[in-house]
């Protein structure tokens, strides 16, 4: 990456460095894939870094544990199916990411023998960016490397009183550049995550508490009042809303369960035979001609259960009707039958999971007790 020039002079450099560095060794805030100075894991490190992309520290935490009780080292999850690993990924959603990962272990496992040690190589993997090639290069090996996400960012605007939006190429040039002065010297990994605690817990987005900020001296936004106004708010598109209605067919005790096709929304998830409800339809009519294009003749009953999502850039409504078939589609290909007792291992949707546990007790599968499988 070109890099434009200097943005802080060398005095403030240093001292911004030294009181983040105070600030972290004072009390950083405790958390399962920390490791004291030195003895970073970079598996660990790498797995936490993706997660907590677009996720809440304290969101990640439960998923990181069950993820690491089941995949504690590279070669574990290299060698896990992909089914396995997106059902540990359950729930934490961008499943991209979570199948992006096991690729990264085996090519990592099969090109360097291990997580390689720069920056270049790292970013050379499936679903590594600029930040998480600088967070793993910086925290696990010691490197100084920048790492700049949407909390580094805002800090970086208010420090720096770095004027336009962090998403636009000049600013976000900038926002890199003055992390890669910030990050040169000492500790680099304890510096970046100073920064991205500092986000986190003092720096934050509407209200920021400077009255308690280690850096406040250092901070030109403070110094000119500016620190609510810095970095302009992102305009935000409304949520589309996507009305979804699901079929529940269950057949020998078994739920019909279909495969997502593996890009955009839930790729790759298992989920109720469903089908999008355009505006005006009706939910049964759409669902029952969806799943005949795809060779399923479903017969729609009457509806089960429905929930409510709100994900990233949708609004999610799952509507599930009771549905029957004369005769599935031969096995393999895109549909399974799913006993109760398989379905916590199994990759579905946080949505899905939602919508079978809501299902009344008469439209569930059941182990012991069949059900009637017609209305
Ligand atoms: S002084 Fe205020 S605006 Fe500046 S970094 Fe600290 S919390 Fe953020």
């Amino acid at each position: 990456m070109v890099l434009p020039m200097p943005v802080l002079p060398s005095a403030r450099r240093s001292a911004l460095r030294r009181r983040l560095l105070a600030w972290w060794d004072a009390g950083h805030r405790e958390l399962p894939w920390r490791f004291p100075t030195g003895e970073a894991d970079p598996y660990r490190v790498w797995i936490s870094e993706v997660m907590l992309q677009q996720t809440q520290v304290a969101a990640v935490v439960p998923y990181y544990l069950r993820f690491l009780e089941r995949f504690p080292t590279l070669e574990a999850l290299a060698e896990a199916s992909e089914d396995e690993v997106l059902a540990r990924w359950s729930g934490l959603g961008y499943y991209a990411r979570g199948r992006r990962l096991r690729a990264a272990a085996r090519e990592m496992l099969a090109r360097h023998g291990g997580v390689p040690r720069s920056r270049e190589a790292l970013a050379a993997l499936p679903g590594f960016g600029p930040y998480t090639a600088g967070a793993v290069a910086s925290i696990a090996f010691g490197l100084e490397e920048p790492c700049v996400d949407g909390n580094v960012a805002r800090v970086l605007a208010r420090l720096g009183c770095v004027e336009g939006a962090p998403e636009a190429p000049a600013t976000r040039a900038r926002l890199w550049a003055l992390a890669a002065e910030l990050v040169r010297g000492p500790r680099p990994g304890e510096l970046n995550q100073a920064l991205m605690d500092l986000g986190a817990t003092v720096c934050g987005k509407a209200a920021p508490r400077c009255a308690r900020c280690p850096v406040a001296p250092c901070c030109a936004a403070r110094a000119r009042g500016r620190e609510r106004e810095l970095p302009p708010a992102r305009a935000r598109r409304a949520p589309r809303r996507l009305e979804v209605a699901c079929a529940v067919v269950v057949q020998g005790g078994r739920l019909l369960l279909e495969r997502r096709p593996p890009g955009g929304l839930f790729g790759g998830l298992w989920e109720l035979p469903g089908a999008e409800v355009a505006p005006g339809a009706t939910a049964p009519a759409a669902l029952a001609e969806a799943l005949a294009l795809r060779g399923l003749r479903v017969r729609v009953g009457k509806e089960l259960a429905r929930v409510e999502r709100v994900l990233t850039h949708r609004r999610l409504a799952l509507t599930a009707f009771r549905g029957s078939v004369a005769r599935l589609p031969p096995p393999g290909g895109q549909l399974r039958l799913a006993a109760p007792e398989e379905l916590p291992a199994l990759a579905l949707s946080a949505a899905t999971r939602a919508l079978v546990e809501a299902l009344p007790a008469s439209g569930r599968p059941a182990a012991r007790r069949r059900i009637r499988e017609e209305e």
